[in-house]
């Protein structure tokens, strides 16, 4: 952070936008604006190096080949791990959290390597793909009310010992283990399956992103009536019974 502006790092849309990941950036962007802060956003391609100097990435899901180039391009460049080492907050979808961790089956059906900032590790599912609505609890220490979102992968994804889960489903598959887990998250660097975009399904962890790159414990109120409306509808789209 410098002069009440917030350095917003989109990490390789030409790649990773797949799923209207791009509405994370924006809402990032508004509520940050709300609180007077001015966000200075890079879009980075994934044929530009990635700046160092941001204070939050975002990366978004992919196909399995975009999702293979993307983390051969990210390794070579290294810029994300050197922003992580300095603190950087990152938030990731889908293909973009697999490729934070240490590795994942790509289009080749080859183990690629991740990038090791998150204790996960991916392989490819043999059942049926994940596709569909998901509500969770959120992890309790992150304080945050219940997850919506939609999933569509064939990864399946195992959380290591030091990243803890970001959620647990009550609906839905996400890491898809079987053992309910849905996404992880360490210190600085958060995954989930989720699209919707997650973060207009979920603003408040948008929030929690500025929390944390804002190194505060509360940001002013904002008005989050439309947010709210269109978390009831989608909860109550996904509980319906069938
Ligand atoms: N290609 C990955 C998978 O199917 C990620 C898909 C996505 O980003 N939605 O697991």
């Amino acid at each position: 952070m410098s002069d009440n502006s917030l350095r917003l790092v989109w990490v390789y849309p030409d790649l990773l936008s797949t799923y209207g990941d791009q509405g994370n950036a924006l809402v990032v962007e508004r509520r940050a604006n709300q609180r007077g802060l001015h966000v200075e956003r890079h879009d980075v391609r994934s044929d530009q190096p990635v700046p160092t100097s941001g204070d939050i990435y975002l990366i978004g899901g992919g196909e399995d080949r975009p999702q293979r180039l993307a983390a051969e391009r990210l390794r070579r460049d290294g810029n994300l791990s050197r922003a992580v080492a300095n603190g950087a907050i990152v938030f990731s979808v889908c293909a973009g959290y697999q490729i934070l961790g240490h590795e994942f089956i790509n289009d080749l059906g080859q183990r690629e390597p991740g990038l090791g900032l998150l204790d996960v590790t991916s392989t490819r599912g043999e059942g049926e793909r994940c596709v569909g609505d998901v509500l969770g609890d959120i992890d309790e220490p992150l304080g945050l009310p219940q997850l919506t979102g939609f999933e569509n992968h064939q990864g399946v994804t195992h959380v290591g010992p030091s990243a803890r889960p970001f959620a647990r489903v009550r609906l839905g598959k996400g890491n898809g283990t079987g053992d309910g887990t849905e996404g992880a998250y360490n210190d600085t660097v958060f995954g989930t399956y989720m699209h919707g975009p997650v973060l207009a399904r979920n603003p408040q962890i948008a929030d929690m992103l500025l929390r944390l790159a804002l190194d505060v414990n509360a940001l002013p109120q904002v008005d989050d009536r439309w947010y709210e409306a269109l978390r009831n509808e989608r909860i109550a789209a996904a509980t319906q019974p069938a």
